[in-house]
């Protein structure tokens, strides 16, 4: 079965406490990005380094990198601290082979942002099967996919999301998570991002203490911490093993609040960037600092 013989990249300098804020607005320029984060109060931020619903954009310009960089630094953000998000349209277990070219080179495109921005990971959704072909065969698509990418780019982990199993989604146990690492050559440069709403919504059970302690129990057992690159904190509007993706502001939905507090109070969850995803950002500064309470 899957194999941990490979340690991925351990970012220098990481501090183990834990990074807190939100999927912030890069309307502007991506140079604005870490100023609206920091403007919340945030450790940590996630981006769209391009309109997440085009296929094609604009390169970065010099003055986007430069100015990008030069807020990190002083708004005192490091790569380890931030997660961009690639685009919805992308599907890398795409059974059409013109389609699957096509999100093939956006991420490509994608994870060479986030090399000129400097970042160092890139969170994806895996892919969809869209009910042409199994499972399996879409997710062997995904592991070439990421295979393909990773020997044209340097440095950038790509981190796959676990979604809820909405439609023909792919990634929505850690089963199948484990199934595609196992398929990626660089163990090095794959990562997981795990979104509570998602995790939820297909099926498992964070919001009871036990709940809690047998999924990243399971997710300890078939992948392991050391692969967990980010976290999508959602409360969720449906409930467990709806595998619909709806997310609620902290403690609104069928979640509550007690996860939230369980992962604060959990060394596990230390040095990444843990990334509200909630629908109403005027609420953002508020989850943050009470998320930040919770740290023991
Ligand atoms: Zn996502
Ligand atoms: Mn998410
Ligand atoms: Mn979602």
């Amino acid at each position: 079965m899957y194999q941990r013989n490979v340690k991925p990249l351990i970012t220098p300098f990481k501090k183990m406490t834990k990074y807190i804020g939100a999927h912030v607005s890069t309307s502007g320029g991506v140079e604005n990005a870490p100023l609206n984060a920091k403007a919340i109060g945030a450790t940590a931020f996630a981006l769209f380094t391009k309109n997440q619903r085009q296929w094609v954009a604009k390169p970065l310009t010099r003055e986007n990198i430069s100015k990008f960089k030069k807020h990190c630094e002083t708004a005192g953000y490091e790569p380890f601290q931030i997660l961009p998000h690639d685009s919805y349209l992308i599907n890398l277990g795409n059974p059409d082979k013109s389609a699957l070219e096509k999100s093939r080179s956006a991420f490509l495109d994608e994870m060479q942002r986030c090399e000129q921005l400097g970042l160092d990971r890139l969170n994806f959704h895996p892919g969809s099967h869209l009910n042409k072909i199994g499972e399996e065969e879409s997710m062997r698509l995904i592991a070439e996919s990421i295979n393909q990418v990773l020997d044209q780019t340097h440095g950038v982990i790509t981190v796959i999301e676990n979604t809820a199993g909405q439609g023909t989604n792919l990634g929505y146990t850690f089963e199948q998570i484990a199934y595609i690492i196992d398929l990626v050559k660089d163990k090095s440069r794959v990562g997981v991002c795990i979104d509570t709403c998602h995790a939820f919504t297909a099926g498992y059970d964070l919001k009871s203490r036990e709940g809690f302690e047998e999924t990243f129990s399971h997710f300890e057992h078939l992948i392991g911490f050391e692969f967990l690159k980010g976290m999508h904190l959602n409360d969720s509007k449906k409930e467990l093993g709806t595998r619909v993706d709806r997310h609620d502001s902290l403690g609104k939905g069928f979640l509550g609040m007690d996860h939230f507090q369980w992962i604060m109070a959990d060394s596990r969850f230390d040095g990444i960037p843990l990334v509200l995803e909630t629908p109403d950002d005027s609420l953002w500064a508020e989850e943050i600092s009470l998320l930040k309470s919770f740290v023991k």
